[in-house]
């Protein structure tokens, strides 16, 4: 069976972690998570980046610094994972769905500015398979109307727009280490911080509301409970395994580089042909190989492909259900505008396995199977 996903190991993430235990130091910000925040922040030139428990949790962070109220609204994507909303409607903001631009699956920058309302808080772009979305006309949008600005780039690791990381372009951005992202640590996340101004609330707000960070720093000589928080922290042994994937960063990338270039290629003729679309990367951005997809025709053929698929043993998916047409999107969200394409191309979208280590005679068993599948339509 060609698995759909294999979360990715390199090998001395048992080494970092055997080490977290020999120091009997396991929970949160200890000497990996640390060195993961560095590596970050070197990495993305983000002002600061804090490890998180997942990339849902440092999105809630972000709602909360960006002090999102009851009757606010938030505008979003509906073509995206259910986190990027939770973590707004928490606040009890309401989410306002904008379609989608085909070629990318991103927000489509230019149906953004009629979503605006005199409630509208943040604009909260999805930065899908690691693809950036237009973010010069969106920030410019976000300040002439004075809005926040929340990149989900929970897949956009490593990635960059006109030479920027994805998550250092809005006020703040959101990373994924979950198991079936580029980099993993099971669960986990990072928050990157643009201004640095605002870090000291977003490690109070991490730290259960208590300004414990400062006084670890010797900032201070007792710690007290200063705001409203959580516990956003992850443990030192999330925080070694992912330092052993962060060091070993380009090893991963060119890996699934590779494969996403050789799927290109080999599907290169089936779209010019017209009977597939591929992944569209637009000029000025770079991307990470998170994700290879296919455009089908419709629906059906998506559905006999995935069968297929699955007759030769290999483990194709799609995502994601609208968020509008869902129940909890209907009660705390609507769609503004027309939904051209979000429902319309997510249903002929399909996910081909992609993850560090997949084998050349795996590869090339996935891609004979799409072209045999392909040969008489
Ligand atoms: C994976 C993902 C998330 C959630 O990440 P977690 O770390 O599992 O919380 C959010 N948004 C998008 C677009 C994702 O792909």
């Amino acid at each position: 069976m060609i698995l759909f996903n294999v979360p990715p190991f390199v090998g001395p993430e048992t080494k970092y972690i055997n080490d977290a235990i020999s120091k009997h130091k396991i929970c949160g910000d200890g000497e990996y998570t640390k060195k993961c925040n560095a590596w970050l922040e070197e990495k993305t030139g983000a002002a600061k980046v804090l490890l998180t428990t997942s990339c849902t949790h440092a999105t809630e962070m972000a709602a909360l610094l960006c002090d999102i109220q009851p009757g606010d609204e938030v505008i979003m994507p509906s073509f995206t994972f259910v986190s990027t909303a939770d973590a707004f409607v928490l606040r009890g903001a309401t989410v306002v769905f904008v379609d989608v631009r085909p070629d990318t699956m991103n927000i489509d920058e230019t149906k953004i500015e009629a979503a605006i309302t005199d409630k509208t808080k943040a604009i909260v772009p999805v930065h899908y398979a690691g693809v950036s979305c237009e973010m010069d006309t969106i920030m410019d949008i976000a300040k002439r109307h004075n809005l926040m600005v929340v990149e989900d780039a929970a897949q956009g690791i490593m990635s960059t727009y006109k030479g920027k990381a994805l998550g250092t372009i809005g006020d703040y951005g959101c990373f994924s280490f979950h198991e079936t992202k580029n980099y993993s640590m099971g669960e986990g996340g990072a928050l990157l911080i643009k201004d640095e101004n605002n870090l000291e609330m977003a490690e109070i707000i991490r730290e259960k509301g208590t300004n414990r960070s400062k006084f670890f720093r010797g900032q201070i000589d007792k710690y007290t409970w200063v705001e409203a928080g959580s516990s956003y922290l992850p443990s030192e042994l999330n925080a070694a395994y992912l330092y052993g994937q962060l060091e070993n960063a380009d090893l991963i990338f060119n890996d699934r580089m590779n494969t996403w270039n050789k799927y290109y290629e080999a599907f290169s003729g089936i779209a010019k042909d017209g009977k597939v679309e591929l992944p569209v990367i637009p000029n000025g951005c770079t991307h990470n190989a998170h994700m290879f997809y296919l455009k089908c025709k419709d629906l059906e053929e998506r559905t006999a492909l995935i069968n297929f698929a699955k007759e030769n043993d290999i483990l194709m998916v799609f995502h994601y259900i609208p968020l509008h047409s869902a129940p909890a999107g209907k009660k705390y969200g609507r769609f503004n505008g027309e939904d051209v394409y979000t429902t319309k191309e997510s249903e002929r979208l399909v996910r081909l396995p992609l993850y560090y280590g997949l084998t050349e005679e795996d590869r090339n068993k996935v891609i004979k199977t799409v072209l045999d599948f392909y040969s008489d339509k």
